[in-house]
């Protein structure tokens, strides 16, 4: 393993739109490299240029704190940053992979997000989160702070062959429940299942079954992508060792798409899988309402639930024209509220959306949201 420290100029990164996956606005990658090295990890594909032997080679933003600092001082920021969840976690490094037992760089960006108020949502494979549980407990009693977890199934023997550098998916149910009964809000990424593996309707049927128990707030789900080059390479490796007679399956979906996606029906097969087993286990497949909000400022709110709206149809194969309309509101400079009489003129928003839009601006929900919800809810 070797060790790189470089002196990093920008550390904050800010994304064009609210992410509804994360509810977030801004994220960071604290670290360059994974040692968790799992062996689907995209971080591995050329288009990241992470240096070295992705999974054993790491680098680090010795000075993230100081740059961060300067970012985060409200009394150099032109434009003042946007109410959201700050994201640590995932991209090209895991923020708690073992070599921050040493730097310590995740614990000292929450002591900041704590100092400069903002809320944050920590995405993580690694037990070693738990060491942080004084300090995120005061930022959640404060603004609000959600752990995550990514998971690709609760199989601990399939786990070490595809996740070898990570504590088991025991160990990580442990850590959530923990975390639950700090009383923290908690999710887990399914994300990604891997084809003809761990997304069989039993495995899927005993992840989705534990994270019930658990008591986790929501799980969000994904298939998995195959970049051509070093990470499709690296992952056929394991495939032909472990799983030779997959082989041909795998060739089959995963031909030559662009962003490594495999084939559309793939997707849509598993999607209707996960959404007839999530609707058992009665867990919201997004982040619930009533984590974020409190937080959003009014245009960010309404892109959220109409992108919820928007997948929500999708998982169940139905067509939705939410997500262009979302899109469109995301790059407006103006707050919906002071255009109330003009929705109608962005592009993509209809009659039926207009609605939607004023009744989340009048009561900071919406019923047709929350109908779609229901089938996911005990409530
Ligand atoms: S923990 Fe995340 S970033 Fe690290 S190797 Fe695994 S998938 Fe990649």
């Amino acid at each position: 393993m070797t060790i790189r420290e470089i002196k990093a100029k920008s550390i904050l990164r800010k994304y064009k739109k609210v992410d509804s996956w994360f509810i977030s606005r801004y994220g960071m990658n604290l670290y360059r490299g994974c040692t968790h090295n799992c062996v689907y990890c995209d971080g591995r594909a050329e288009g990241y240029y992470v240096d070295g032997e992705f999974g054993e080679d790491v680098t680090v933003k010795v000075n993230a704190i100081e740059i961060l600092r300067q970012e985060l001082d409200p009394k150099r920021k032109r434009i003042p940053f946007k109410r959201s969840f700050v994201m640590i976690g995932g991209g090209v490094g895991d923020s708690y992979q073992p070599i921050e037992e040493k730097y310590r760089l995740s614990r000292k960006v929450l002591e900041l997000m704590d100092e400069y108020d903002f809320p944050v949502h920590i995405l993580t494979k690694s037990t070693l989160i738990k060491r942080d549980i004084d300090i995120l407990k005061k930022i959640n009693r404060k603004n609000r702070a959600i752990v995550s977890f990514s998971f690709s199934s609760v199989n601990d023997e399939i786990s070490a062959i595809f996740e070898p550098g990570v504590p088991s998916p025991s160990e990580r149910l442990k850590t959530l429940a923990f975390f639950k009964n700090e009383g923290i809000a908690c999710g887990m990424f399914l994300l990604p299942v891997i084809p003809f593996i761990t997304d069989t309707p039993e495995l899927m049927e005993k992840t989705i079954g534990k994270a019930s128990k658990a008591g986790l707030d929501f799980i969000i789900f994904g298939g998995m992508t195959l970049k051509e080059g070093r990470q499709k390479d690296y992952f056929f490796k394991t495939l032909r060792n472990k799983y030779p007679k997959l082989i041909g399956e795998y060739e089959n979906i995963y031909q030559k798409n662009k962003w490594g996606e495999a084939a559309g029906e793939y997707y849509n097969s598993i999607n209707l899988t996960f959404d007839i087993i999530v609707k058992k286990y009665k867990i919201p497949p997004r982040i619930p309402l009533s984590l974020y909000k409190d937080i959003l400022e009014e245009n960010d709110l309404v892109v959220v639930i109409l992108e919820h709206i928007d997948y929500l149809l999708k998982l169940q194969g139905r067509t939705s024209p939410y997500g262009y309309a979302a899109y469109s509101i995301s790059k407006l400079k103006e707050p919906l509220s002071s255009i109330k009489r003009e929705l109608e003129r962005i592009n993509g928003v209809g009659k039926v959306t207009e609605s939607i839009i004023l009744e989340i601006l009048k009561t900071g929900s919406s019923s047709y949201y929350k109908k779609l919800l229901n089938d996911y809810s005990d409530q």
